[in-house]
């Protein structure tokens, strides 16, 4: 039997993804990327702004064709959507066979294995050894929900609050994702620095993972600016395998924005903890998210967050239209009319892809060490994407070319910068030219160069 997942939303969603087809596997069934091959579809749905729950209704409204085309078709619904809306999902499609609201995700093994015993369909059981998560780079879920109530944010609501899984269920996890193939961690929780597991803080996490066997680089997504304290910053800048790229959301460059959404944190605080945090590695990228156009935010605050951006030169940023949620105190403000909002957005994107090329740009002409994660392509340690060319040219002058295998660290001169990604060449070291007479080996290089 074949299952298929759709996932929408975060990281976080990603990460309950893997779990679930996990589990899916250890069941038996064997993961499609054609849905139309599959017995169970899994869509895993995101609430954080009304845009991304229409469109998983959406697919969800076109699922009933799907099922019906074939006996014994199950459709799951999963994640903050299905936390959210449960009753109206069930109501609305009858035709959905189990509803896993985010809150129960650790129970979805016994609620699917409930589900798959209920088997109607003649279809027999691919008994295939399971599947394993190839992924170079692979999510770890620290821990789950959120203990703040930014006033513009879903998640409390529909993830609760706080729970951190234990330090030895951490290690383990990283253990089997290293065994099935995983060099990059990257360690998850909605503010993820707030980690706490008995003695537990989340800078001796990210020291006892580094240290494990097979870990090349640690990366770690979201995390607070209020929890990002020294201790999490010497181990940044300390130890080699964890990476200093960070995603550190600011949303908003006016302190009476951040005030009103209730974030905890001044605009001159967030630039200091910046400041500090390049003092200790220079080289370190930054991202962030953003919110545009949330109630009551004027040009000039809006404009404060543009001066931010120009402040800062952050290397990436996701810049999110405020979107109203039901339920949460910003609800209740009076919001801006969509056409506002949009604009602002353009604005803000214009100067966000100006300041990430001029990012990369300066990258041009250094050397990177790329972690592969899939045909000539990978990352830095520093999180920049690269796209490795020029191979299929030597490939065609006849150069032996040295196979780059997912998992494998390359050092890759970079060529030419775009606004979200890097190209470069690989390295000469990199290349071999064993097919070639010993004397033409000179030359050779050379021509490639
Ligand atoms: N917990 C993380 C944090 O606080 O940084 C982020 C979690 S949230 C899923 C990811 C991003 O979505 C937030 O950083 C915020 O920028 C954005 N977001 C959350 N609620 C939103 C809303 N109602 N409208 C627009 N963007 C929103
Ligand atoms: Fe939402 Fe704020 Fe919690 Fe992030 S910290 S999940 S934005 S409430």
């Amino acid at each position: 039997m074949k299952y298929f997942v759709r996932t929408y939303g975060c990281q976080m969603n990603v990460a309950d993804s893997n779990e679930m087809s996990r589990h899916l596997r250890a069941h038996g069934l064997v993961e499609t990327l054609d849905q139309d091959d599959a017995s169970v579809i899994l869509v895993n749905t995101c609430t954080v702004r009304q845009h991304a729950e229409d469109r998983a209704f959406s697919e969800i409204g076109r699922l009933k064709k799907w099922k019906a085309k074939r006996p014994g078709r199950k459709v799951v619904v999963t994640g903050c959507a299905a936390e959210r809306t449960k009753e109206y999902l069930e109501d609305r499609f009858p035709f959905i066979d189990l509803v896993v609201g985010a809150k129960s995700i650790e129970n979805f093994e016994q609620m699917a294995q409930r589900l798959l015993d209920r088997r109607e369909t003649d279809e027999e059981l691919d008994y295939a050894v399971p599947a394993i998560d190839d992924k170079v780079a692979a999510f770890v879920t620290i821990m789950r929900g959120c203990n703040y109530s930014c006033t513009y944010c879903i998640v409390p609501s529909v993830r609760g609050r706080e729970i951190y899984h234990s330090m030895d269920q951490i290690l383990g996890e990283v253990r089997d994702r290293v065994r099935e193939g995983s060099r990059e961690i990257t360690l998850l929780g909605q503010t993820v620095n707030s980690y706490r597991h008995e003695q537990y803080r989340f800078a001796g996490l990210l020291r006892a993972v580094a240290a494990e066997d097979g870990v090349d680089r640690v990366r770690f997504i979201s995390p607070h600016p209020y929890y990002m304290n020294d201790r999490v910053i010497e181990a940044m800048a300390e130890v080699p395998e964890i990476c200093e790229g960070l995603h550190l959301p600011v949303q908003s460059g006016s302190n009476t924005m951040l005030k009103a959404m209730a974030r905890n944190y001044t605009r001159e605080q967030y630039v200091m903890l910046i400041e500090k945090m390049r003092r200790a590695m220079p080289e370190m990228a930054l991202s962030t998210d953003i919110i545009v156009g949330f109630p009551g935010e004027t040009e000039e605050e809006f404009q404060q967050t543009l001066s931010l951006i120009e402040e800062l030169h952050f290397d990436w940023g996701f810049i999110f239209k405020y979107s109203t949620r039901e339920g949460t105190p910003a609800a209740q403000l009076e919001s801006y009319p969509e056409q506002l909002i949009e604009e602002r957005h353009q604005r803000c994107l214009e100067l966000m892809d100006r300041i990430a090329l001029d990012r990369r740009l300066r990258l041009v002409g250094t050397t990177q060490d790329v972690l592969v994660e899939a045909d000539n392509f990978g990352r830095t340690c520093a999180n920049y994407k690269v796209h490795i060319n020029g191979r299929e040219a030597q490939a065609r002058q006849g150069a032996a070319l040295r196979n780059i295998a997912p998992g494998e660290e390359v050092s890759v001169r970079i060529t030419n910068a775009h606004r979200a990604t890097l190209e470069g060449e690989l390295q000469d070291g990199n290349v071999t030219f064993e097919n070639f007479r010993q004397e033409d080996t000179a030359g050779a290089h050379s021509r490639e160069r």
